[in-house]
């Protein structure tokens, strides 16, 4: 599958650009098995990389200038200038690879030019960061053909500053580290406070276990503005509790925390959500590390219930899948993701899974929303060279 894809973006290259490309790159979308609106918090967050890849082929110029195509979007190359690049022309889905250009001439890396080519299997807007795989093997194969020598959680703050800056997208670190570091098997262990980590086992197929993505295939319009909203609210919890970030109130502290807080409801509410869900993450990372899988069903199922009650989130169709989830035998289920639509994750027995797709299909039909997109993620490999 994935040497297919590698051919095929190889051969793209070659057609459209006459001229064999120095090599091709992949990089994953990725899944956050729990610490959700945790990342801008100074939080903890735990995504792993899935089987779908942002694939690109690639040569350097030299002579300044920038091309960039994707299969995935029928047009002609997009010719820009590097030495041009600036935020304010940022246009379309080309800001994301520009944005990674701009962010290493930035940092004061050299980047002469290139042609690029890309396709990518990530589903777009799913909540599966396809943004953060298009800008990580951008930069992965800018890092070697470049020879800069930047360390992969360095490539991923120069992508999320692509993001947020060049494309104006307030995201967190966790898309492009995930991006960047995932190994295969595992599931990431990121402090987004210091961006140490940890690899955590995340083996399902050996336990007998499969996690689901169920993509509703719906995007609520008022998305955005209610992210800014949240990530506001976060930051007002901190500033009247005099901390930092949400991250510096302790588990056993919640309570005062709240008692100070007083009348605030909508902070209080958001505040139980981040300091409840950091501990989450923290049990669901002793609970693998132990090899007790099957244990952090509940805790998936407990953080969805907060994401729903108290950070206010989800949707209709993000709750009939967990709720159809669990009764039909799933050992855990959650929202994933920014919320109001995008996926969720269910964790089952494998012999359960055919159970379970047919249960979703119903329920989705009988509310009479669109059908989901039900997939297995396998936890899969970070960015990487292919050829
Ligand atoms: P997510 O990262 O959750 O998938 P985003 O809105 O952050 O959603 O990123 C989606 C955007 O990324 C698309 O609108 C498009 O601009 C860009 N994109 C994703 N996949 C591709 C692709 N295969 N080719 C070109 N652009 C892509
Ligand atoms: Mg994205």
């Amino acid at each position: 599958m994935a040497a297919e894809q590698a051919q095929q973006v190889r051969d793209g290259f070659t057609a459209l650009y006459g001229a064999e490309p120095d090599g091709v790159w992949a990089a994953p979308g990725r899944v956050n098995l729990i610490g959700e609106h945790t990342d801008y918090n100074d939080g903890f967050v735990m995504p792993f990389a899935l089987p779908h890849t942002a694939v690109a082929a690639v040569a350097l110029r030299h002579d300044g200038v920038l091309r960039l195509h994707s299969a995935d979007m029928p047009s002609d190359p997009v010719e820009l200038r590097v030495a041009d690049l600036a935020p304010e022309t940022a246009q379309g889905w080309t800001a994301y690879p520009a944005g990674v250009v701009w962010a290493l001439r930035e940092a004061g890396h050299e980047v002469p030019g290139a042609d690029v080519h890309l396709a990518s299997t990530v589903p777009s807007g799913a909540g599966l960061s396809s943004s953060a795989a298009l800008e990580v093997v951008v930069a992965l194969a800018l890092n070697d053909l470049c020879e800069l020598g930047l360390k992969r959680w360095q490539l991923a703050r120069l992508c999320q500053r692509a993001e947020n800056i060049y494309v104006g997208a307030p995201t967190g670190i966790m898309d492009q580290t995930a991006a960047a570091c995932c190994q295969a098997g595992h599931a990431l262990f990121l402090d987004t406070r210091d961006l140490s980590q940890r690899q955590i086992p995340f083996d399902l197929a050996a336990q007998g276990l499969r996690l689901l993505v169920v993509d509703t295939q719906v995007k609520h319009a008022h998305s955005e503005g209610e992210y800014g909203k949240r990530r506001a609210g976060c930051e007002k919890g901190a500033a009247l509790l005099g901390v930092d970030a949400l991250r510096d109130v302790p588990y056993d502290g919640l309570d005062t925390a709240l008692a100070q807080l007083g009348d605030e409801e909508e902070v209080r509410r958001l505040v139980t959500h981040i300091v409840t869900e950091n501990r989450r993450v923290e049990r669901v990372v002793s609970l693998l590390e132990s090899g007790e899988t099957r244990a952090i069903g509940p805790l998936l199922t407990e953080g969805h219930a907060s994401l729903r009650d108290d950070f206010r989130i989800s949707c209709a169709e993000l709750d009939l899948v967990v709720d159809t989830a669990l009764a039909s035998g799933a050992l855990g289920a959650r929202m994933t993701g920014g919320g109001f639509g995008g996926s969720a994750i269910v964790l089952a027995e494998a012999d359960d899974v055919p159970a379970l797709t047919k249960a979703f299909e119903e329920a989705f039909a009988n509310a009479g929303f669109t059908a989901p997109r039900v997939f297995e993620a396998v936890p899969s490999a970070g960015a990487r060279r292919l050829a």
